[in-house]
């Protein structure tokens, strides 16, 4: 039996697209558990080991009936991951709840960081002279012609994705000699006034490493005050960020539709697979 996996008559903007659900692309880093992996903050690696309790062995080749192992990872450091307002603040708004549709539209956009002494844009606490950031200026100039209704996602790539050896973003380790970039302030001031909702990156974090633990650009894209530690009235809990992410370069710049896959963990934090569905405009003149 064919199935048609195609979601027709699908609208925004007044235009009508059809998505391909049989050319679905994941942008997840494939975690591989006691193995070359990504890593942030110096933090412990991903681990598996087997499940050992009294005469039950959970590995198939030393003779247990079934494999069950124990993975320990901590998600904000091993690989891709969507976070929850819960990151910054003392109260628990998971992320599964933090994601309304976890189906949106979506705009993927490639940039070649700039050095920070090269912009006027700021950033709290301060950038040092050998960080490259992404400018308002830049995000303005690649998003200016898509509307707020197609920017409900955003996924950022940064250039280029290979330039140490093959796909390196696969196993980085960020420390001062790969030091991640980051948004300036005002670019993020930017993507919350174009009501960006969930915000996937390939870098791992959307602030600074060593930020003195502001988390300036967090606080600004859940609306949370600096140095308050809850949520206010303004502040907008129903959007996520994804770190991490990997576009493979045969993924084009455009629009998608994105679903962002996620387990249902009571916690701030979560591995994600965000699958990407190309878009196609229908009875375009
Ligand atoms: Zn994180």
């Amino acid at each position: 039996m064919i199935i048609n996996l195609r979601i027709d008559n699908f609208n925004m903007d007044s235009q009508e697209y059809s998505a391909d659900l049989s050319k679905e692309k994941s942008i997840a880093i494939t975690l591989l558990p006691n193995d070359k992996q990504p890593n942030h903050f110096g933090a412990p690696a991903c681990t598996s080991k087997t499940l050992e309790m009294g005469s039950y062995i959970g590995d198939t080749k030393r003779g247990g009936s079934c494999n069950a192992n124990v993975l320990t990872m901590i998600p904000h450091c091993n690989g891709t991951h969507t976070e929850s307002v819960s990151h910054i603040i003392d109260e628990l708004i998971p992320v599964y709840q933090s994601i309304e549709k976890s189906v949106f539209p979506s705009v993927l956009i490639s940039l070649l960081p700039e050095p920070s002494l090269k912009t006027k844009d700021s950033y709290i606490p301060f950038m040092d002279e050998s960080n490259q950031v992404i400018t308002q200026a830049q995000l303005n100039e690649k998003l200016s012609e898509y509307s707020d209704e197609q920017l409900q996602g955003l996924i950022v790539r940064t250039l280029d994705n290979d330039n140490n050896n093959n796909r390196d973003k696969k196993t980085r380790v960020y420390d001062n000699e790969h030091y991640p970039p980051f948004f300036t302030n005002d670019a993020m001031k930017y993507l919350v006034k174009r009501k960006i909702n969930h915000l996937l990156v390939d870098f791992p974090s959307v602030d600074k490493m060593y930020d003195d633990g502001k988390l300036s650009n967090h606080r600004l894209f859940w609306n949370i005050v600096e140095d308050e530690k809850k949520t206010n009235d303004q502040s907008t809990v129903n959007k996520t960020i994804t770190e991490m992410v990997f576009i493979d370069d045969e993924i084009e710049d455009g629009i998608y539709l994105c679903n962002l896959q996620i387990p249902e963990i009571n916690t701030d934090a979560v591995p994600s697979r965000p699958i990407l569905y190309p878009l196609t405009e229908m009875n375009k003149t």
